[in-house]
């Protein structure tokens, strides 16, 4: 019976450790244990847009926008050919 407490406590803790070491948002309830997740999550509170379009005045805060500006916008294909139903590139929600 006591062994059950112990373990349950000792897994409270290292809980508390893991949620400690995520990345927070400071406008919102969103966190990431990955820095780069919440930076890309945090420009969307900013605004921030510094994916900027080499061949026009575009800019975007996603890279994937930037991706699909060049596909439609200047016919551009990055690696992955343009196929009707394929998933859009790899998008990290
Ligand atoms: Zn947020
Ligand atoms: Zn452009």
């Amino acid at each position: 019976m006591g062994e059950w407490a112990d373990v349950s406590s000792r897994w409270k803790s290292l809980k508390m450790q893991i949620v400690r070491k995520l990345h927070r948002c400071p406008f919102c309830a969103y966190s990431s244990v990955y820095q780069n997740n919440l930076t890309k999550h945090v420009r969307t509170h900013t605004g921030e847009k510094p994916f900027v379009c080499a061949l026009c005045p575009f800019r975007t805060s996603q890279n994937s926008s930037l991706k699909r500006h060049m596909i439609n916008i200047h016919g551009q294909v990055e690696d992955v050919p343009a196929q009707e139903g394929f998933p859009e590139f790899t998008l990290h929600p």
